[in-house]
């Protein structure tokens, strides 16, 4: 039997299911114990030290007693906490990206995902360079600055040399004022030698959902083709490590097994990561599975409520404190606010699932992914974001300066991003407004702008922002960063 150890770089043992079974054990065995439970929230909260905000975070352990605590106060208070951590490091930023679908051919099986090679009713497509650069386009055209891009995995039609060409053709169009600054990759597990080709052609944060942690489902609900291979899924991100990518983007895909397990699982991968290779995960999404072609979500019995979904998003908050977090347009607008509150710190906007969806007048469904609850404009996105005291946010600077991995983290944890990421949002978001926003956003805009700008500390960094913020109104110059 696998013993549990973070520090190995076997999938078993790292994310160990007999230490998950006992973490579950012990959180049932504790939900009620209110001593412990006041110290673990004491341990979350942040504490102001000599440079700002420090954070201790949880074990998985810890979070997973709160986690299973019903106590409404005690609920409440976790809440309370989580959304003074992300006001602490996130302030009040919302970075903003959109993703990109390149691809839906797959060889997988995955019983959760239309593009599961038995669907033969779903439409195959895969983009030309001329159609990436059209979606490009369009992309900038609405204000996007950041990507994901999406693909099957599918070595023949989709090899790595496929990826690695899309790549540079987004990042080589540059329409009007428009430009992709980051181009984030989700695609299916690889070795270490596409890794590191994918570093050197500048991706941001290597993406990768794990779906489940339970090996068991894991292997039922991938029955067939190469992701079928747990360990080999699991290990994905030391080998992109190896390969030189230094941010890199965990998930779950909530509803296909007990959220619990999976819960303690992605925190353990997330101590993995740092007990290796000395830093956590850049990200942590929180996709819920969704009605898609072939796919009915009632099919899977460990669907969550949107108050669970909402004490898991508080309790990664505590647990992680310096991971940013991402939620998907899978998601309602309701239940979207709800979740900013709680320590989300990038939201998509404007999405499309579909490959070639955003070159098209009208939302194509023929070759979509998953359904798209918030189907709001991007503009409308970002005005409901200024109204509700949230920033949008089109920063691509840290990995562009070279603050990734560890020296990213190292930025939240003293304090620098009040003098850093809050003038570089506002900077991109004059960018936003200049070039594409409405005008009821543009007005909103800046007069959140004005106001946010008294908030940098440092007043040369204000001085500097302020000019540059004029220079964006008053010419073509733009890509200002810190
Ligand atoms: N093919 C790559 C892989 O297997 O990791 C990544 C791309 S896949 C297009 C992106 C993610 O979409 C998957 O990792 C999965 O979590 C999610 N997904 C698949 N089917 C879904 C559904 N029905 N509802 C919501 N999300 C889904």
């Amino acid at each position: 039997m696998a013993i549990y150890d973070p520090n190995s770089l076997k999938a078993e043992e790292f994310i160990n299911d007999e230490e998950i079974l006992e973490t579950l054990k012990y959180a049932e065995a504790n939900k009620n114990n209110v001593e412990l439970i006041d110290q673990i929230l004491e341990k979350a909260r942040p504490k102001k030290g000599e440079k700002g905000y420090v954070c201790s975070g949880l074990t998985h352990r810890e979070a997973s007693v709160l986690l299973a605590c019903e106590i409404p106060e005690e609920v409440e208070e976790m809440y309370k906490i989580a959304e003074e951590i992300k006001m602490a490091y996130y302030g009040n930023r919302i970075v903003i990206f959109a993703p990109l679908y390149l691809s839906n051919y797959c060889i997988n099986g995955c019983v959760y995902c239309p593009y599961h090679l038995k669907n033969k009713h779903i439409a195959r497509k895969k983009l030309t360079q001329d159609e990436v650069r059209a979606e490009v386009i369009a992309l900038q055209d609405m204000g996007h600055k950041r990507l994901a891009i999406e693909a099957g995995e599918d070595p023949k039609n989709n090899p790595i040399e496929y990826i690695l060409e899309c790549i540079k053709t987004i990042y080589s169009v540059h329409h009007k004022n428009g430009d992709i600054r980051r181009v984030n990759v989700n695609i299916a597990a690889t070795t270490v030698e596409n890794y590191r080709k994918l570093k050197e052609a500048g991706i941001g944060t290597y993406i990768l959902f794990q779906e489940t942690y339970h090996k068991k489902s894991y292997e039922t609900l991938h029955p067939t083709g190469p992701k079928h291979d747990y360990a080999y899924h699991t290990e994905a991100m030391d080998r992109a490590m190896e390969g030189g990518i230094d941010d890199v983007g965990l998930g779950v895909l909530f509803g296909l097994e007990m959220y619990k397990y999976e819960f303690a699982g992605l925190l353990m991968h997330a101590e993995h990561l740092e007990a290796v290779h000395g830093v956590g995960p850049h990200t942590i999404s929180v996709p819920r599975v969704k009605h898609a072609d072939d796919i009915d979500p009632d099919a899977f019995d460990n669907g969550i409520d949107d108050d669970t979904f909402a004490k898991i998003t508080a309790c990664i908050r505590l647990a992680v404190p310096y991971t940013g977090m991402i939620i998907s347009t899978r998601e309602n607008q309701e239940v979207r606010g709800k979740l900013l509150r709680l320590g989300i710190s990038q939201i998509s906007g404007g999405s499309r699932t579909s490959v070639g969806g955003y070159a098209e007048e009208e939302r194509p469904h023929d070759t979509e992914q998953f359904d798209v609850s918030d189907q709001r404009t991007l503009d409308e996105v970002v005005n409901w974001l200024m109204e509700n005291d949230h920033v949008p946010s089109f920063c691509t600077a840290c990995y562009r300066e070279g603050r990734t991995g560890d020296r990213f983290m190292a930025l939240c944890k003293t304090g620098q991003i009040l003098n850093c990421c809050h003038p570089n949002a506002l900077m991109t978001l004059a960018e936003y407004l200049e070039d594409y926003a409405s005008p009821e956003t543009k007005k909103r805009g800046y007069e959140m702008i004005a106001r946010e700008l008294e908030r940098i500390p440092r007043e040369k960094t204000r001085e500097i922002a302020k000019q540059h913020i004029e220079d964006i109104r008053n010419s073509n110059r733009r890509d200002f960063r810190f």
